[in-house]
């Protein structure tokens, strides 16, 4: 491990300059081997072990370098790759991710297949050496600027529901792709819609065979979850996007940095409306610190903000340690939307009629109007809460598994809006 930092830490010295444009220094790092390290060798990484990337982002940061390409495609795609893609797949598809000349977006979430995502009803048809793909996918984070989506298709509705999926990489730049961004109601617009109507995928870009695509689906839920249980471990900065449409890799890394910087200082602002200081200020400048309730409820938040503090720690070090994520990432997840939720509540108490008003005039600058309009979304996003009880139920207290009556029912049978 030791050798590893110290010829991460040289490699960098001679290597990093905030002069050169994004895509060259991904693909001065990929080349090397240091994009992700755990990755095989040949394919931006170097076979190393999944702590040892933990020691090269270490390294990233301390030197202020830039951090290697993030993104669905890198924390999702490129694993499940790894895991079950022929070599002529890894040989397509992973230098591609590891340099950043691609991001892939995930094409799971239909309008009637979200938590349960074996009810998908986006079919697939073959037509020779390509299959054809019909129906929509919904809350597609990134779909604008994606390479390739990682889409999870019917392809035998003959079969049980979670026996007659196939998981497909499709191409995004196709006639038969219609990408729909969804306006947010906290002025964002994140996700999209997505149509396919008659698109194309080649029958080589199936990743672990006709039919059997659920287990490829599984794994890439739990890179999700593995992904966002270490987020917030140190890295290198955060500056750009991967994929050409994203229009960021010819660009000077200097002029990204002072982009991302004026983001990051708007999102850590946001993160900031959620903790107990905030607030206390907040209350303060409203003249309602002397509130016994309200100081009440600050200290409760503060508690609660520790010990969220501590289980995610615990949630980053599995993750870490390339343990696959256990219970510990949907208790922090779940104890994250808890806290959001009672934040926005006391926060919108606070200000009264003021918590209608946005912008840089209003009390706190609008940052906990905003939040309130956006915290929602943590409850939903990689497994709502409800599924993430289900999880703590089943894997820490023992309870028995939900009962699935439709386990063995071919799709075909299933009523529509009751398929569960
Ligand atoms: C910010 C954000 C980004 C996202 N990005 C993507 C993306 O890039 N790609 C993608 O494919 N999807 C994405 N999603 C979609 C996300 O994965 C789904 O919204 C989520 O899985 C829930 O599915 P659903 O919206 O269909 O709700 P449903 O599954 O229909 O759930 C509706 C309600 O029923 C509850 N419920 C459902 N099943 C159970 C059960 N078994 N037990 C108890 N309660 C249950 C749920 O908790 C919820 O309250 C994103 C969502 C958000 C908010």
């Amino acid at each position: 491990m030791a050798d590893v930092r110290t010829e991460a830490r040289s490699w960098i010295q001679e290597n990093w300059s905030p002069d050169l444009t994004l895509g060259a220094w991904w693909e001065a790092l990929a080349m090397a081997g240091w994009a992700f390290p755990h990755w095989p060798k040949g394919y931006g990484g170097r076979g190393l072990e999944r702590d040892d990337t933990r020691v090269v982002n270490e390294e990233l940061a301390a030197a202020k370098a830039v951090a290697p390409p993030g993104g669905l495609g890198q924390m999702m795609g490129g694993p499940v790759t790894i895991d079950f893609g022929t070599d002529d797949q890894k040989d397509a598809w992973l230098r591609a991710l590891a340099d950043g000349r691609e991001g892939w977006c995930q094409l799971f979430s239909e309008p009637g297949a979200g938590s349960d995502l074996a009810s998908a009803q986006t079919k697939a048809v073959r037509d020779g050496d390509v299959w054809v793909v019909n129906g929509q996918k919904v809350w597609t984070s990134g779909a604008v600027t994606a390479t390739r989506g990682m889409l999870v298709a019917r392809t035998n509705p003959d079969a049980p529901k979670h026996r007659g999926l196939t998981y497909f990489i499709i191409d995004m730049d196709q006639p038969g792709v219609e990408i729909r961004p969804l306006k947010q109601m906290n002025g964002g617009a994140s996700f999209n819609e997505v149509f396919f109507s008659d698109a194309i995928v080649g029958h080589d870009r199936i990743l672990g065979g006709v039919d059997t695509g659920w287990q490829v689906a599984v794994a890439t839920l739990a890179y999700e979850r593995q992904g966002l249980g270490s987020r917030g471990a140190p890295g290198g900065v955060m500056a750009g996007s991967p994929g050409e449409k994203a229009g960021h890799l010819d660009r000077p890394i200097r002029e990204l940095i002072a982009a991302a910087q004026k983001e990051r200082n708007a999102a850590e602002r946001g993160a900031a409306a959620r903790g107990p200081n905030a607030i206390r200020r907040l209350a303060e400048e409203m003249g309602r610190s002397d509130d016994p309730t309200i100081r009440q409820r600050i200290v409760d938040l503060h508690i609660r903000t520790e010990v969220m503090r501590y289980t995610a720690l615990r949630a980053r070090a599995a993750a870490q340690q390339g343990r696959q994520p256990g219970p510990e990432v949907s208790i922090a997840k779940l104890a994250s939307s808890e806290l959001g939720r009672r934040a926005r509540d006391l926060s919108l108490e606070i200000l009264g009629a003021y918590g209608t008003l946005m912008g840089d005039d209003s009390p706190g600058e609008g940052m906990f109007q905003q939040m309130g309009l956006s915290v929602h979304a943590s409850s939903i996003a990689g497994g709502t809460d409800e599924i993430q009880r289900n999880i703590i139920g089943e894997r820490v207290l023992g309870l028995p598994k939900e009962p699935q009556v439709d386990r063995d029912v071919p799709f075909k049978e299933l009523q529509v809006g009751t398929r569960r």
